[in-house]
């Protein structure tokens, strides 16, 4: 890091729940974890359950099955979700006779971070972190800075899958394949582990001072509508109080059209920002580059996108990432103006990055200036999004690529 980076006391986004320096112990039960069901079982055959894949529920359950009464299971998740403590010995109101009964069968994290690359401007940090199986994903952390050039966002892309099995041409991790679906406690560690150096680097312990994750993004690696259970399962630790408490409209998942999951999300009542990876105005040519789209195609896509935002009250985002020659032309800016007029929406422009394939190369900057002119004339409220840490290669999936293609592994 080149230099300190402080959040503004008043000014900025809050966190409806950041960090305190509260006596452990302190916390109440939280009334939105009563009456749910506990996310589908992580536990991968003959393996541990780990404790990150647990909501309060579950660890309430797990201090009845061990004989210590319920509250022990809320203290435990404040130390797992909200002190984000790795250690059971140092989780200091637990009876030593627990923290023993639970270390024999509950590792409390999966990941270890194998590899930290952080881009020249320090703004962005990449972390490729690895499971207990050998598998590694993708996660990073970028800050972004408001008028007073002071950091007021920090915001980490999580990935949802190790690899995807939706095969975009452009994308890294489409070519690399489907290999697994990450559990809920996989997914959120990848914010707690930036969360905790965030905790740990701050500059000083007094209001306002205090640095922490303030947004997430599920736009690593994977399709987060295709491991549905699992994510929401992470958004609802993420957003719980007891846990980081961040809030759902800082939270935005990413897909590249499961037209099913976005009904699906529509009706889960969440203000949930919502990012659809379009890249082309028309079926013709998403069926190329994306081949969900043949099952899915732009109608269908842009219906439930249009539920999403009614029932939200939140404008979607359409990534459409500009591909020389293929997708960047003004009259394709046109006719991506004429399909999403009317719509609730916003559109991300952002040149492709390097990806596997060397015909799809980044527009160069006239061809993006014109896409652009031609979107803001048809009054469609785009922004162009310059990839960030480029010289960390932080596109999708190209972190874990790189790593793998290399002699270092
Ligand atoms: N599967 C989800 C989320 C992960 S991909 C999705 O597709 O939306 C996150 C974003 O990165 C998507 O918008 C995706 O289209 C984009 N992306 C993938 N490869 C890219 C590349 N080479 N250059 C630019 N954006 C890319
Ligand atoms: Fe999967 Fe998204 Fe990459 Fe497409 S862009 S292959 S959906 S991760």
């Amino acid at each position: 890091m080149t230099e300190k980076p402080r959040r503004s006391g008043g000014k900025g986004p809050r966190r409806a729940n950041p960090p305190s320096n509260a006596p452990e112990g302190t916390f109440k039960p939280s009334p939105t974890r009563r009456g749910r069901t506990t996310p589908p079982s992580p536990r991968r055959e003959g393996g541990p359950v780990y404790l990150t894949d647990m909501d309060q529920a579950a660890m309430e359950e797990l201090a009845l099955s061990l004989g210590q009464p319920r509250f022990r299971g809320r203290q435990l998740f404040h130390w797992v979700h909200g002190r984000l403590e790795t250690d059971l010995n140092r989780m200091s109101n637990l009876p030593g006779g627990f923290a023993t009964q639970l270390a024999e069968e509950h590792p409390v994290v999966h990941a270890a971070s194998v590899r930290e690359t952080v881009s020249a401007d320090g703004e962005t940090r990449k972390r490729l972190l690895q499971m207990p199986d050998g598998q590694r994903v993708e996660t990073v952390l970028m800050e972004a800075r408001g008028p007073g050039r002071e950091v007021d966002r920090y915001t980490v892309c999580v990935s949802s899958q190790v690899g995807c099995a939706l095969g975009c041409s452009f994308c890294v991790t489409g070519q690399v394949g489907f290999v697994r679906q990450l559990s809920q406690g996989e997914i959120v560690e990848q914010v707690y582990g930036f969360e905790r150096w965030l905790r740990e680097t701050s500059p000083e312990r007094g209001e306002g001072e205090q640095r922490f994750v303030t947004n997430v993004v599920y736009m690593g690696m994977g399709e987060p509508m295709a491991n549905y259970e699992a994510v929401m399962a992470s958004v609802r630790l993420l957003t719980d109080p007891e846990g980081l408490g961040l809030g759902a409209r800082r939270i935005t998942l990413s897909t590249a059209g499961l037209v099913p999951g976005i009904h699906r999300l529509a009706d889960e009542g969440l203000p949930l920002g919502l990012a659809i990876s379009l890249h082309a105005p028309n079926d013709q040519l998403r069926d190329r580059l994306m081949p969900v789209n043949r099952r899915y195609p732009i109608a269908s896509l842009l219906g439930a996108a249009a539920k999403y935002a009614e029932k939200t009250g939140r404008r979607v985002t359409y990534e459409y990432s500009l591909i020389e020659g293929v997708n960047d032309s003004v009259a394709q800016a046109r006719e991506l103006a004429r399909v999403l007029g009317g719509q609730l929406c916003h559109v991300n422009l952002i040149p492709v990055n390097v990806s596997l394939d060397p015909t799809l190369r980044s527009s160069n900057p006239k061809r993006v200036a014109a896409f652009r002119k031609a979107l803001e004339e048809a009054h469609i409220p785009c922004t162009l999004r310059q990839s960030r840490g480029q010289d960390i290669l932080a596109a999708c999936g190209q972190l874990r690529y790189t790593a793998e293609n290399s002699d270092e592994g």
